[in-house]
């Protein structure tokens, strides 16, 4: 199936252009959520956090020990390597999982992930979506909606390609400034897609 990676800083407005995308029909797999639901639940992946970073990575109850794991992965390149290097592959099995069980009907299918690039599953992708916001709308968007600091979001917004990094491997452009409509954007987008899937099925 004709699959499309959508991606952006943190706020830029994915998950709100995702959001549209769903209103189309599109089944969209929320790959940042679905790794934070797999780490607790995916056998092989909790034993190999567990062999890599100790058995305290998780409580007794078996949810993730997000302070420990943090603590390592924090500053550490090499650590964050290691636990992406275990969960990336897991997040992959879980996207063909999904997709097996969505309509042979649908279109084409949409992951939404803060690390398309980063994590390389860009390469697993027929089209690319970058969204892009000014770098103060995203500060004070994130601020408002997670009520943290701006320090706290510069300290997580550093840990991300930069917009223009992502341009150079991105095929496809939203631009969420509010000034532009998202929704007439992701329409341009969707008949697209709609036509280079018909196209792959030719
Ligand atoms: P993250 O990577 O942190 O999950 P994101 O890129 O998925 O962020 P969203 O959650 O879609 O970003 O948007 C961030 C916040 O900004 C949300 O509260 C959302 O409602 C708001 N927002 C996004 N786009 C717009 C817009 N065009 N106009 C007004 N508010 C917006």
């Amino acid at each position: 199936m004709y699959k499309v990676g959508i991606t952006g800083g943190i706020g830029s407005g994915k998950t709100t252009a995702c959001k549209v995308f769903e209103i189309l029909g599109i089944p969209v797999f929320y790959a940042d959520a679905v790794a934070k639901e797999i780490m607790c639940k995916d056998v092989l992946l909790v034993a190999g956090i567990k062999s890599a970073f100790g058995e305290e990575s998780y409580f007794a109850d078996g949810k993730l020990n997000n302070k420990h794991i943090a603590g390592i992965v924090f500053n550490n390149e090499e650590a964050l390597a290691k636990l992406n290097a275990l969960v990336h592959p897991a997040v992959f099995r879980a996207f063909d999982a999904w997709e097996e069980t969505t309509p042979k009907t649908v279109p084409y299918t949409l992951k939404e992930a803060a690390l398309l690039f980063e994590s390389g599953s860009y390469k697993m992708c027929d089209a690319t979506v970058l969204v892009t916001a000014p770098y103060e709308m995203k500060l004070k968007r994130v601020m408002q909606r997670d009520s943290v600091s701006a320090e706290q979001v510069k300290a997580r917004m550093d840990k991300q390609f930069s917009d223009e990094e992502k341009s150079k491997l991105a095929g496809h452009f939203i631009v969420n400034d509010e000034q532009q409509s998202i929704i007439g954007q992701v329409l341009t987008l969707h008949q697209q897609f709609l036509k280079a899937a018909e196209a792959l099925k030719l």
